[in-house]
């Protein structure tokens, strides 16, 4: 695949060197501008095509070759086409064209044709595609977040009427707002973690970075959910190596570590024990605290588990494997999809095991950081 790229390009070179001379020669006529005509197009950021009476290249920037926009001596079709509209026009033209390609998503530009003297054509091509996908992920993330908001907030409105409607029955007042309050947990829950997750899948996210103990997360985390697994009967242990260091933002690897713990309890019958173990990979230890090897804290529990089509599935915002459940345990199909983004931003993953009916193990993957120079294993406490 390297040498197939280090191909393309050589070939994309030699082109443009080859290119670069019919510039310098007969085809532009040897003005004494070329130079800076050339320089100007170099300096500019999109690609650039340069064609002739017959709608061969005569020039084309290196990049035109690998992303698919010039093959040999010819344009590809579909800018082609803009090329003849300009020349039909007699002005520039500007459209957005979209490549296909054998691999991979199609290629998106904001192509530009303007005719230039003696029948030649010069194509300007500005790649859109990361911008293009970035604008969709967007959208879709405002159309789930509509609809996701819309559901607590029609249950509370529809439960204010019923409030209104039985003013005179104290008892089916008493039931209606303990739901209200249920559902305006819900709707606070899932702001706190769109505004979260909006701000981890940000590709500018500034992380408050220091040096984290990951005994001190864990035991944070596990703190955060001990109400709830005090009421499911369920008992959190904590296990493996201790003493371990990453560098990173300590609240949001508390919230990753929370979310798993959260879910596990979720999707745990009462009583199912849950696990937290941490490691660190053989030869990882350094010294001077520079980033080493790799740490990991698994969260295993014994629960429901999880259906193999789920699984490649449930990192995607909002996705939920049994909506109904999720919904009732107070869950947002968000959890995940901040562990993903935390995991990212510091340089780590998160793997998933699970088999139904026997429970799963998430394992968050971080580099680690060499501060305490003797770890050591702990039995479970
Ligand atoms: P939710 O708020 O629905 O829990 P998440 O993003 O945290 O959203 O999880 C997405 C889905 O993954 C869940 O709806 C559930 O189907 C599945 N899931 C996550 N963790 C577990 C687990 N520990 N055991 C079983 N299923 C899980």
């Amino acid at each position: 695949m390297a040498l197939l790229a280090l191909f393309v390009g050589v070939v994309g070179t030699l082109a443009f060197q080859w290119s670069d001379r019919s510039l310098h020669g007969p085809a532009l006529g040897g003005t004494g501008s070329e130079d800076d005509v050339a320089a100007v197009l170099a300096a500019q950021p999109a690609t650039s095509v340069l064609l002739d009476a017959d709608s061969r290249v005569l020039r084309a920037s290196p990049d035109a070759y690998p992303l698919g926009l010039v093959r040999g001596d010819r344009l590809s079709p579909v800018a082609l086409e803009l090329i003849e509209r300009a020349r039909g026009d007699g002005g520039t033209v500007a459209t957005e064209i979209a490549l296909a390609r054998a691999q991979g998503p199609e290629l998106v530009f904001d192509a530009r044709a303007t005719p230039l003297s003696r029948s030649r054509v010069l194509l300007l091509a500005q790649d859109r595609t990361a911008a293009k996908r970035l604008e969709e992920v967007r959208r879709d993330f405002v159309a789930n977040v509509s609809h996701e908001l819309k559901t607590p907030v029609g249950a509370l409105s529809l439960l204010a009427e019923t409030v209104h409607d039985a003013a005179g029955d104290p008892e089916a007042v008493r039931r209606f707002t303990a739901r209200m309050t249920i559902e305006a947990r819900r709707l606070a829950d899932l702001v706190q973690e769109i505004i979260v997750l909006s701000r981890v899948q940000a590709p500018d996210v500034s992380l408050a970075v220091e040096d984290v103990e990951l005994d001190q997360v864990i035991a944070e985390a596990v703190d955060r959910v001990a109400v709830d697994a005090r009421e499911q009967g369920t008992e959190i242990t904590i296990g493996g190596v201790s003493g371990l260091h990453v560098r990173g933002d300590r609240s949001l690897l508390t919230m990753a570590v929370r979310n798993l713990l959260d879910n596990a309890l979720r999707y745990s019958p009462p009583a199912a024990p849950i696990s937290v173990v941490t490691k660190a990979a053989h030869g990882s230890r350094a010294t001077g605290g520079n980033p080493v090897g790799t740490v990991s804290i698994a969260v295993i529990d014994q629960g429901a588990g999880i259906h193999s089509a789920d699984v490649a599935r449930i990192f995607e915002r909002f996705f939920r494997g049994d909506p109904a459940r999720s919904r009732d345990t107070g869950g947002t199909g968000l959890g995940l999809s901040i562990v993903k983004h935390v995991a990212a931003n510091h340089g780590g993953d998160v793997r998933v095991w699970s088999k139904v009916g026997r429970g799963s193990t998430f394992t968050l993957r971080l580099p680690e950081s060499a501060v305490d120079p003797a770890p050591n294993t702990r039995g479970e406490r």
